[in-house]
């Protein structure tokens, strides 16, 4: 099969979640990965407070995102939704101040996508290890240091990157870059390098179709790195097709989509906690040493530089903790970005009543003036169980299969919670009996339960 070959870091400028649906994604996969005992993985902790700290500042940035100082950050680039495109900027720039110090010296560059052949029933383990254990051998002993010599390498980058498709299961691969000096060359190197990889990997009990195995010449690594950046998919050669790789992106799901399909899916959840177990820890753009050295750069740089930006105002830590049981920080965050830090009263005033002892929302049914200082309706989204049935009949003709039923109405109440979830909105889903029994009528309300 073709391997799918878009860059793993560039999936965040491609898909352009909003800070709201990065935070409910990071939330899910914390959902997903707590623990029953002991200790969960640290994006479960990713926006509770930090140990000791008595406030939160709340921020609003100068690219109009709201976030939050004094709570901890996981930083983990492969399972939190909220960290990762921070992580993945990062790697980007590595790699173009990387590559502007390889043109400056006149160096040159081949990427490499190596691949292994795998179906459904492959364990994302064993893919993984296979590849990477017969590129690690193909890069060692006589013959590579031979091959080193001859093209005068001046080192190897690797960008591994994991999808799944529902016919071929998981699709894991590395992209590397060779990088040599200007008398080597680097796609004769690249074409031996494939050859012995084919070779290891067939020794360790595994096949991979030379055909799916690609090498191709960055002729000029600086915009290439550029383009990128800037979100596109594929270049090869300089020639990239945006409309195939559309096609291609839809059938394989890149990990945050499992994720995104998670709600209410256990296949899903299953793969987001298979991925889980074994992506954490894999590294991916690394600047070796050797090669800092030889370009005069520094060597995988990882500081986070934080824009702070504007402090709007502090909230008590333990406000901010009733907020996050709650769910309720995206609420907040969401109206400091609407509102802007001028509506500091309004904001602190709204956390300060869902973050409340007894929450204020069982009170306000009671009390309508209160209701009415505080309109929580405005934060909420609630769909009918006819808008939900209307909305599956609807999508129903796009679909097609056995499944198409029960796919409808998951993907029409998917919607319906993407739109709370791209607002800042607490999502309540209608009673799914209710649903099934309007969608099964065709649209039209049983009789008996008509509306009044
Ligand atoms: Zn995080």
């Amino acid at each position: 099969m073709t391997p799918v070959v878009t860059f793993p870091e560039t999936y965040w400028n491609q898909r352009k979640l909003s800070r709201r649906e990065r935070t409910a994604l990071r939330d899910t996969a914390a959902y997903i990965l707590q623990p029953e005992h002991g200790r969960g993985r640290a994006v479960c902790a990713c926006g509770h407070l930090g140990k000791g700290s008595e406030t939160v500042a709340l921020i609003l940035r100068k690219d109009g995102t709201a976030g939050t100082l004094g709570t901890l950050r996981c930083g983990s680039p492969w399972l939190c939704a909220d960290c990762a495109p921070l992580k993945a900027q990062q790697r980007l720039e590595r790699l173009q101040t990387l590559a502007d110090a390889l043109v400056a010296s006149n160096g040159k560059m081949v990427s490499i996508t190596i691949t292994v052949s795998h179906g459904r029933e492959s364990s994302l383990m064993n893919v993984k290890n296979a590849i990477e254990t017969a590129s690690r051998n193909a890069r060692q002993g006589e013959p590579w240091n031979r091959q080193k010599k001859l093209h005068q390498v001046i080192g190897v980058l690797s960008a591994p990157e994991v999808t799944y498709s529902h016919t071929n299961g998981w699709h894991f691969h590395i992209h590397h870059a060779f990088l040599t000096e200007n008398s080597g060359n680097p796609e004769a190197l690249g074409s031996w390098f494939v050859q012995r990889y084919l070779r290891y990997l067939e020794k360790s009990g595994f096949t991979a179709d030379i055909r799916s195995q690609e090498v191709s010449l960055i002729r000029d690594p600086r915009n290439y790195i550029r383009y990128l950046r800037k979100g596109v998919g594929r270049i090869t050669n300089d020639v990239w097709n945006p409309q195939k790789d559309v096609t291609r992106q839809r059938k394989h799901l890149y990990p945050f989509d499992i994720l995104q399909r998670a709600s209410g899916s256990e296949v899903m959840k299953k793969l987001w906690r298979e991925y889980a177990t074994v992506m954490p820890g894999t590294r991916s753009c690394v600047i070796t040493r050797s090669i800092a050295v030889r370009l005069n750069i520094r060597h995988d740089d990882d500081c986070v530089k934080v824009d702070h930006g504007c402090t709007a105002g502090y909230l008590p830590a333990s406000i901010w903790a009733a907020l996050v049981n709650r769910k309720k920080t995206n609420v907040i965050l969401s109206l400091l970005e609407d509102q802007g830090v001028e509506a500091w009263q309004q904001i602190n005033s709204l956390a300060h009543a869902f973050g409340a002892a007894k929450l204020v929302l069982s009170v306000e049914l009671e009390d309508e003036q209160r209701q009415e200082q505080i309109p929580t309706s405005r934060f909420e989204h609630r769909p009918s169980a006819a808008q939900i049935a209307g909305l599956a009949l609807h999508l129903k003709w796009h679909l097609s299969g056995k499944e198409r039923n029960g796919e409808a109405i998951r993907v029409a109440l998917d919607r319906e919670r993407g739109h709370a979830v791209a607002n800042g909105l607490a999502f309540f889903p209608p009673k799914i009996r209710d649903v099934l029994e309007i969608y099964g009528n065709d649209g039209v309300y049983p009789s008996a339960s008509l509306p009044a």
